[in-house]
């Protein structure tokens, strides 16, 4: 039985803490895995500000590129509809019907999670692991869940924070500044070369 993270993100574009994060994660919690999920249409996020899912799944691809315990799926960009993360680990669950499944996800969409489509199906199914966001204190994310009969199994990695946004990374780039820094290798390139985030 294998530990698999799922990690789901707009990824608009990906950024060096979605990376250092998911570095982190893989060994402090031993999974053997950890699959990237661009979303396709996020039902959460407005949809004018998103670039074409096939570019941002690229992106990803090529951020993953040098670690064999990244693997980036299509699953949620090929479907049409708005993408649940329930739906998602309901599928995951029949792709590895063994293993133990985590999804990975930051403090501010975890502060989010009740208001998340079928959030306590999900629950059932999986354990998370939060991972600290800056900004967002760690306190209070389970007084939501006190007095639950079953709450959710949750893993904080608390010590590590990332100060990178895809909000600000965008920002600098419709300046036309482009953030080489927050960008993981290749990725600037690849922006430029499609000429993507121009105002
Ligand atoms: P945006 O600024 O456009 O909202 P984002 O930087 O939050 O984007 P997403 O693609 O939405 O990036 O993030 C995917 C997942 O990664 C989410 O669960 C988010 O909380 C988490 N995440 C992103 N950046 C960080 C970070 N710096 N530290 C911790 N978690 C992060």
């Amino acid at each position: 039985m294998a530990r698999i993270g799922l990690f789901g993100g707009t990824f608009n574009p990906v950024h060096t803490g979605h990376i250092a994060l998911a570095e982190r994660v893989l060994t402090e919690f031993g999974l053997e895995r950890i699959v990237f999920l661009p979303t396709g249409n996020p039902p959460h996020k407005k949809n004018a500000d998103i670039t074409d899912k096939m570019h941002r799944f690229r992106m990803v691809q090529i951020a993953c590129g040098s670690n064999p315990q990244f693997l980036v799926s299509d699953y949620e960009i090929k479907k049409e509809t708005p993408n649940y993360s329930y739906q998602t680990v309901e599928d995951f669950r029949k792709i590895y019907p063994e293993d133990e499944l985590y999804f990975i996800v930051g403090g501010d969409s975890f502060r989010d999670f009740p208001k998340w489509m079928e959030y306590e199906k999900l629950m059932a199914m999986c354990s998370f692991i939060v991972v600290s966001r800056p900004g967002i204190p760690p306190e209070g994310y389970f007084e939501k869940f006190r007095g639950d009969e079953k709450p959710p199994r949750v893993f904080f990695l608390n010590d590590a924070t990332y100060d990178v946004s895809s909000t600000e990374i965008r920002e600098l780039l419709y300046k036309e500044n482009i953030p080489e820094e927050l960008l993981p290798p290749g990725v600037a390139a690849y922006i430029r070369e499609h000429q993507l985030y121009q105002s």
